[in-house]
């Protein structure tokens, strides 16, 4: 069997030969200037072992992929609680949709659709100043990355919060419905900032083994969550984590994943592996297109799923 660092390289080589990419998200027009031939794949196991190919090193903006370690950090604050603001189904509508909060009076469907993550940025916010709000998520961060050079990229924050129009439609709608304790303005800084956080393949491979190890990072000695919150925050992954796609994400990669704008996506092999994959392209449900077709073929050659008989 060729080793993971041959199946990464392979991987990384059939990428290259790729003609359709997808569309970079222009929206945001910062992240509309990263050039789509960038690729990356770096996996992290639970037994030390450390493989990575392409442009792993490379920081890229994680966008929503944020949203899984934001939820992390306000579940630790508010515990259940927080299940009252926001549900956890999916919710079979684009990322940014409002449609359903209307008809669900004002309780996004989820945690990682943009609804779902501006009442998480509230959650953050309460008894904060948005830049401490903002520093603890960096920090977090840092934290699980084990890395202190992470950095949140103000370019592509204040391109957001410049364009985020729907984004502020969504928060002063929650805030219309009572779902939002702060100014929607203030709630969005600390959602836009968390979005802009930059990171390579490498820095969040590392930043998702808590998911993968039962909430605890061997290394560093460090429990994140507990065992349980580590399986839920996956389940959600799983069921919430690629929006309108999540089903066939399932389907086709059959473990845990989360998207971003920035072409990016974390992926747990729960017990086994964090894995994460960068190309800019996104498909038409502004999922990593690349992204996706790399994961399907990794955890194929590996026969990684949670959906496999032992
Ligand atoms: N910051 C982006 C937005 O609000 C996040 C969306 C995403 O990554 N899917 O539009």
């Amino acid at each position: 069997m060729p080793s993971l660092q041959d199946t990464l390289n392979e991987i990384v080589a059939e990428m290259a030969a790729q003609t359709e990419r997808g569309e970079v998200a222009s929206y945001i027009p910062e992240l509309g200037k990263v050039d789509p031939a960038k690729f990356a794949i770096a996996v992290v196991k639970n037994d030390g072992e450390v493989a990575a190919a392409g442009d792993a090193d490379e920081p890229f903006s994680i966008q929503s992929i944020s949203k899984v370690f934001t939820l992390a950090l306000a579940l630790g604050r508010v515990g259940d609680q927080l299940w009252s603001r926001v549900g956890r189904e999916p919710s079979g509508t684009a990322f940014n949709s409002i449609v359903q909060l209307e008809l669900e009076h004002g309780i996004p469907r989820n945690p990682f659709i943009n609804a779902g993550a501006i009442v998480v940025s509230d959650v953050l916010l309460s008894g904060h100043q948005p830049r401490e709000a903002i520093g603890e998520v960096l920090s977090f961060m840092r934290t699980v990355a084990d890395d202190d050079s992470v950095i949140i990229d103000r370019d592509v924050a204040n391109s957001e919060r410049a364009t985020g129009f729907r984004n502020f439609a969504l928060a002063n709608y929650l805030k219309g419905f009572g779902n939002l304790n702060h100014a929607p303005e203030m709630t969005l800084g600390v959602y836009f900032h968390h979005c802009a956080v930059a990171m390579s393949c490498l820095q969040l491979a590392n930043a998702g083994r808590f998911l993968a190890n039962a909430g605890r990072i061997e290394e560093t000695g460090h429990t994140i969550v507990s065992s349980e919150r580590a399986r839920r925050i996956n389940a959600l992954m799983l069921t919430c984590g690629h929006y309108d796609g999540s089903g066939e994400f399932a389907f086709r990669v059959g473990i845990p994943g989360k998207s971003g704008v920035g072409g990016g996506i974390l992926a747990i092999v729960p017990g086994v592996a964090s894995i994460a994959v960068w190309s800019p392209g996104l498909n038409a449900r502004g999922n990593s297109m690349l992204g996706s077709i790399s994961l399907e073929r990794l955890t194929k050659r590996m026969n990684w799923s949670i959906f496999a008989s032992r």
